[in-house]
């Protein structure tokens, strides 16, 4: 089989309300924008992947920097092929998409799931709900108490209010509130932010012990991204000194960052997500790194339907994944506005679990509708 052609989308999908993401402090996202591939084959399949939101840059890093290299070779050599990815990632933006592609046309030729081809661990996963918004306690409380009765038995919870006392006595009452009915995790995102309009700076390590003691109080599952992404000797020494388990590394890149990081200590919980970090075969080694560090492996999923779907069958298909994170903050952030490029949103099963979707390759149906309505740059390769 050989790769005979490529077509990028760049879309833009109007949110259904104004998102403020905690890891973009003052900026306002009236939209939502993700670049999806199509990799053509001469047997007629198509792959599909996409990338988070990096505008231009995405598309022009598949167009000029991957493309040429890669058209008419066999996608079933993914190891040859993702050397290609990476010098891409190296001099552009997230150019991971091309390997999910490459996956899902071997799933397909297969005619079965990509977890079930890596060797499935599980069918379907523990569901966390994974909010966005810094908001008061009451209206996180009304958001979450509809997370609840659509099935969520777990959400994490976003932490970056002008001071640490804040962040803490808002965790205490949505604690409070639910007692034992939920589970939360809380996720303070000071590793790094998205261009935006505020000047931010990020909590000190004192901080991060203060904050990290409170959570361990009330039963918090993670600390998620307390300190810097690159301060590696006290996320190491955080690590160390407190109970809570303490999670990160979803835009670390590269097999030798996550090497790095496990060898210094770094993290109970890693987080690399197969849109951010790497592509997806270099992500089940890191899976195994984990795993033979006794750490346990939970992708971030934050970007896409598409990129979830990624994520999914990644975390189906190790046995160090106890939960999955599902991208969800109503009213602008919905399973909708994630997977508004899918013939059908993914969602979680009345248990609170994600099932796997079990069509071939990652198992999802790209709309040729939102194609056509969304794009607002299209690329093909000649
Ligand atoms: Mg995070």
């Amino acid at each position: 089989m050989k790769i005979t052609k490529i077509t990028c989308n760049l879309l833009d999908y109007p949110l259904p309300a104004p998102l403020h993401p905690s890891w973009a402090p003052g900026r306002i996202f009236t939209q939502t924008s993700c670049l999806v591939i199509r990799v053509a084959t001469d047997e007629g399949l198509v792959g599909i992947g996409a990338g988070p939101d990096a505008g231009r840059a995405a598309l022009y890093t598949v167009a000029d920097l991957v493309t040429p290299y890669i058209l008419g070779k066999d996608p079933f050599m993914v190891e040859q092929i993702s050397p290609v990815i990476r010098v891409g990632a190296k001099d552009g933006s997230y150019p991971w998409l091309v390997e999910m592609a490459l996956w899902d046309i071997i799933g397909k030729k297969a005619g079965l799931p990509l977890y079930r081809i890596w060797g499935a661990f599980q069918d379907s996963i523990p569901a966390y709900a994974s909010l966005a918004e810094v908001v008061s306690a009451e209206e996180c409380i009304d958001r979450l108490s509809w997370l609840a009765e659509s099935g969520f038995k777990a959400a994490k919870l976003r932490l970056r209010r002008p001071c640490i006392r804040q962040d803490i006595e808002f965790v205490q009452k949505i604690r409070a509130h639910f007692g034992d009915k939920m589970q939360f995790m809380v996720d303070a995102n000071q590793s790094h932010v998205m261009p935006c309009p505020e000047t931010v700076g990020a909590w000190s390590y004192h901080d991060a012990l203060i904050v990290a003691r409170a959570m361990e109080e009330m039963d918090i599952l993670w600390l998620e991204e307390p300190l810097l992404r690159y301060n590696y000797k006290q996320i190491a020494q955080l690590t160390a000194t407190v109970d809570i388990p303490i999670a990160g590394g979803e835009l670390n890149k590269g097999l030798h960052e996550y090497k790095q990081l496990i060898d210094a200590g770094c993290y109970d919980i890693i987080q690399a997500d197969a849109a951010f970090s790497e592509g997806v075969s270099q992500l089940r080694k890191v899976a195994a790194l984990a795993e033979m560090s006794f750490k346990p492996f939970i992708p971030h999923t934050w970007s896409n339907g598409i990129g979830m779907a990624a994520n999914l069958h990644l975390a189906a298909s190790v046995p160090n994944c106890p939960w999955f994170e599902i991208p969800i903050d109503p009213p602008a952030w919905t399973d909708e506005s994630r997977d508004f490029m899918l013939n059908e949103p993914i969602t979680i099963q009345k248990d609170g679990s994600i099932a796997v979707p079990q069509g071939p390759g990652l198992g999802i149906v790209l709309s040729e509708d939102a194609l056509k309505k969304y794009t607002r740059l299209e690329w093909q390769s000649g």
